[in-house]
């Protein structure tokens, strides 16, 4: 049966690059009727934070997965974090100790980097060499007593098969295969405090969770022939491998880093700007794997429906900034006005364009407010800047919005429209347009020489959202007070 899994390391908050593994794994396993388990990897207890755990979680809920078994949710294979599974490790360990495939290796960290040093200089590959080679198993023992003796502490390394092919059908890459003398010799399956590494306990875990198939980053790949090596060692049948490309900036062309500001990272952030889950689980489920089609909007159910696992791209997946931004709009488009109305109102209120505790005369214009930019917005904080003429005094008028109202005609239209508005009954967009046509047809002055005068009195700016519209949001007050300056 499927079973596939997602195991982040609790070491910070949730990167797009892993909620892309989480949502491939989740989508297999869905489309094919699956189990999808979360597992915690966190043996490196030194790079776990605070919270880590938490925060993953959280903001794969808010992506919309939903998992079958996990640290919050406990299954037959449990525990779920691995941390806690000491017990099962322990006797593999000793197994593979005990068949001779696996011994105690003192060489210290000095001596490693020593090593690796002189390696480099007589232009080898570093490598770790075989700290007792040549020795008789009476001289091994001897010299392990006198690193005991020492207080030196060990690791637990695996002892690699030499020169042997370690091969694999990669559900993404195709025939992978790695000649074992290739890896850097034999690697560290007990770190010195004890804790297992990464490769050993990966193997246990999806061993032991029957893990079916293994989707994860390009970057692992390096690990798999280890990993195939341990499973040879057991005895067990390894799980298919799937190895995702990486995710290049669109701007750079370079692999994302971490460090590179120009494309938020987090999913945390994301959510905090105001975009929509539905809309970034479409985005990222497009990052190196596409439907059959042109279409590039579809529902998480969608996406279940058609996932195909062999439709995962081997070349590298573009996070282009623009198309995340244009998706995200599609989804903020058709959304709920109340969906929309709650981010948006949150934004301006965290930015401080609006109180805390808004009364309800505030939260109806400030529906009105964000139905005005509800079209235009990729994300919600975006509010604060687009409607930013709501919120603060206009800058100067200067320019070619200075050169659209010097004119004969500019003054006139101002004057009639300051007068006419402030007569009206009812300050709102309708009354407000026939206000604008009640002076063409007065004046006869029409077209860009009506309009323009009046937008750019109001609201300092050439563009911007219906007109009628955004003199009712701005109020009858500070549009006069706008005009009579620009009169002056
Ligand atoms: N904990 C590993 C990581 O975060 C998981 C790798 C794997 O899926 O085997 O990269």
């Amino acid at each position: 049966s499927i079973r596939v899994r997602y195991a982040p390391s609790p070491t910070g908050h949730l990167h797009i690059g892993n909620a892309r593994t989480a949502i491939f794994n989740y989508l297999f396993a869905r489309h094919n009727k699956g189990k999808f388990i979360i597992r915690i990897e966190d043996t490196d207890t030194k790079r776990n934070v605070a919270d880590g755990e938490k925060s993953q979680l959280d903001n794969l809920k808010w992506l919309g997965l939903d998992w079958d078994e996990g640290p919050d949710k406990p299954g037959e294979y449990g525990p779920y974090r691995q941390s806690e599974r000491k017990s099962i490790y322990t006797p593999l360990i000793q197994k593979l100790l005990d068949e001779d495939k696996a011994y105690y290796s003192y060489r210290t960290e000095e001596e490693l980097t020593a090593d690796r040093e002189e390696q480099r200089a007589r232009g080898v590959m570093p490598h770790y060499e075989y700290e007792y080679a040549g020795m008789t198993d009476e001289e091994i023992k001897q010299s392990m007593a006198e690193s005991e003796a020492k207080g030196l502490k060990p690791v637990i390394r695996f002892r690699v098969p030499k020169n042997t092919e370690y091969a694999w059908d990669d559900i993404v890459k195709g025939h992978v295969s790695f000649n074992s003398d290739t890896i850097g010799g034999d690697f560290v399956i007990v770190k010195r405090d004890g804790m297992p590494t990464y490769n050993f306990a990966v193997i246990v875990d999806d061993h032991e969770m029957k893990i079916s198939h293994v989707f994860r980053g390009d970057d692992h790949v390096a690990n798999t022939p280890k990993q195939l090596m341990m499973y040879e060692a057991f005895g067990w049948e390894a799980p298919k491998f799937g190895h995702m490309s990486l995710i290049t900036s669109a701007d750079t062309g370079k692999k994302l880093s971490k460090r590179d500001e120009s494309i938020i990272q987090f999913i945390e952030q994301y959510r905090d700007l105001g975009y929509l889950p539905d809309a970034m689980f479409n985005f990222i489920t497009l990052l190196g794997w596409s439907p059959k089609g042109e279409d590039e909007i579809f529902s998480k159910q969608q996406f279940i429906k058609m996932y195909d696992e062999n439709r995962l791209s081997k070349s590298p997946a573009n996070f282009d900034n623009k198309k995340l931004e244009w998706i995200n709009n599609q989804y903020v488009k058709s959304s709920d006005e109340d969906v929309v109305m709650d981010l948006a109102l949150r934004q301006l209120i965290a930015k401080g364009n609006l109180p805390k505790q808004p009364d309800a005369k505030t939260i109806e214009w400030a529906r009105k407010l964000i139905n005005v930019y509800k079209q235009q917005m990729s994300y919600m904080a975006q509010i604060n800047e687009m409607a930013s003429v709501f919120f603060n005094e206009p800058e100067q008028i200067d320019g070619e919005s200075l050169e659209e109202i010097n004119n004969d005609t500019a003054p006139v239209v101002l004057k009639e429209f300051a007068e006419r508005i402030s007569k009206i009954d009812i300050f709102d967009k309708v009354e407000i347009l026939s206000t604008i046509k009640s002076i063409q047809k007065d004046t006869g002055i029409k077209g860009r020489k009506l309009w323009m005068p009046i937008r750019i009195a109001v609201t300092h700016e050439m563009h911007g959202p219906e007109l009628p519209e955004s003199i009712e949001l701005i109020g009858r007050e500070k549009a006069l007070e706008h005009i009579d300056q620009t009169l002056k």
